[in-house]
């Protein structure tokens, strides 16, 4: 019953590790710190859960996501794994019974929100009790470059000083090497081996349409490809999100907003909706998501560009975590772009800040412009490599066709040059189109050379 594969067959019910779960374990269950980067769905609550049950006393959960401890807890519960949990919802007397469990060494599991550790009790407690381990979840939120910084987390250190000789385990699905050399750092985590999972999700089918009239994109995606299906819709304002949910259910789609601006209280219930209901489609920002274990999630569309490839991955990655075929499906346009630059421009983030955010944002772009295989490029952005093209992504499935575009871009940026670099692309595309309009002639465009050159050989301007 001690051995880890004992323990995942008996308890959990699976035959087999995967990936870099099963050597992930045995570190920790040997007493060593460890972390672990795993995309969504990759497994990574085994590697702290196992060893917890293996080594004695109480494994130590620090999560961010208050709102799902309860879930959490209750599925160990059902498998007979001794589970509680620690937060601001409990009453002091439930917080009490808690402690006493911990005291009488009842408990396999304790998930515990970061900032109830900053609280001399929580310390003083830790220090009576045996624990097996500290398990760091979400631990990119210790990165003030990363979307999810939570100030709570950098008291995480604390742990280490503390309690020197307990194994520590930090785990995030964030790949990106800025954020996981901060965790290092932040996390005193210097020695610890990591523990790569190839990022690849290969059931996910990747397709990015650009926008013509997104709404009846989606409704046409929906329709034709997931019937009855789980799924979430990403907006990038709340007020869309509200406008979205409300269309579909004209249309018949069992559809439900998900934002930061809705009541505690309706957020929670929508959630729990979702993640109990079959066909139900949750439209939402980005508020929603981290954590959420809904294996069947079969669609995850964007309506808007996301941030950074990060952002789309993580979201993405929400669909399809029991294996089988899913889809990812996202409506582009420049204006969504145009949109974020603004909206980035406009932050109070200092400058380097900005700069960093505006090179991810070329990135996601990058990534909808892409002709080739979309997957290669992915993975490639978080330095996996893809041998062959993947055979499962919309460039791959239907090939983008391609020209050669350097006469016209040499034409284009001519005509930028001789109109003085002070116009739009709209008007730049009219004078390269030969448009008679009322103010090219006023500005006696109509003269210069590159005036009407761009219908030549239909270079494609208009695209845009
Ligand atoms: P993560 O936290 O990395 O997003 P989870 O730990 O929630 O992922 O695991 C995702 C899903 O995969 C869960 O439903 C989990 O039960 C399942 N799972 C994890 N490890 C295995 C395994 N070795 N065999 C089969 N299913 C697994
Ligand atoms: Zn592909």
């Amino acid at each position: 019953m001690n051995q880890p594969l004992d323990v995942l067959k008996t308890i959990f019910g699976y035959d087999s590790f995967r990936g870099q779960q099963q050597a992930a374990i045995e570190h920790v269950i040997a007493g060593q710190d460890a972390l672990v980067l795993m995309p969504t769905g990759g497994g990574k609550s085994l590697c702290y859960q196992i060893p917890a049950l293996v080594r004695d006393g109480v494994g130590i959960v620090i999560s961010p996501l208050i709102a799902l401890m309860q879930d959490q807890v209750d599925a160990l519960l059902q498998l007979g794994v001794k589970a509680a949990f620690l937060n601001s919802t409990l009453t002091m007397e439930q917080a009490r019974g808690i402690e006493q469990q911990l005291l009488n060494n009842e408990l396999d599991l304790l998930y515990i929100a970061p900032e109830r550790l900053s609280a001399p009790r929580t310390l003083e407690l830790f220090g009576r009790i045996k624990i097996a381990l500290f398990a760091i979840d979400e631990a990119h939120c210790v990165s003030q470059w990363g979307h999810d910084f939570r100030a709570d987390y950098l008291q995480l250190s604390i742990l280490h000083e503390r309690f020197p000789t307990i194994p520590r385990i930090a785990l995030t699905a964030t790949a990106d090497e800025r954020t996981r050399q901060e965790i290092i750092v932040r996390l005193k985590l210097e020695h610890a081996p990591l523990y790569l999972s190839g990022f690849d999700r290969p059931n996910i089918r990747y397709a990015i349409v650009q926008k013509q009239n997104a709404r009846q994109q989606l409704l046409e995606f929906m329709r034709s490809q997931h019937e009855g299906d789980a799924g979430i819709v990403y907006c990038l304002s709340r007020k869309k999100v509200e406008e979205t949910a409300q269309w579909l259910r004209t249309q018949g789609i069992n559809a439900l907003p998900y934002h930061a601006g809705m009541t505690n209280q309706d957020r929670q219930q929508h959630q729990q909706q979702f993640l109990r209901q079959e066909s139900i489609v949750i439209v939402a920002t980005i508020a929603f998501g981290m954590g959420i274990d809904k294996p069947n999630v079969r669609f995850v569309a964007h309506l808007d560009i996301p941030k950074s490839v990060e952002a789309y991955y993580q979201e993405t990655g929400r669909a399809g975590r029991d294996g089988l075929p899913a889809n990812a499906w996202m409506a582009y346009g420049l204006q969504d772009v145009v949109t974020m630059r603004r909206m980035l421009a406009g932050s109070d983030a200092d400058e380097a800040h900005k700069r960093l955010e505006l090179h991810k944002l070329d990135a996601m772009l990058a990534l909808c412009e892409q002709v080739h295989c979309r997957r290669q490029t992915l993975l490639g952005y978080f330095g996996d490599h893809l041998e062959q093209p993947c055979g499962n992504c919309d460039t791959c499935l239907e090939p983008v066709q391609t020209w050669d575009g350097t006469i016209a871009a040499q034409q284009a940026l001519s005509c930028i040059y001789r109109t003085g670099s002070r116009y739009g692309v709209h008007y730049l595309i009219d004078v390269l189109l030969g448009k008679q309009n009322e103010r090219i002639i006023s500005a006696n465009h109509h003269q210069q050379s590159t005036f009407g050159i761009g219908k030549i050989g239909g270079a494609g301007f208009s695209r845009y």
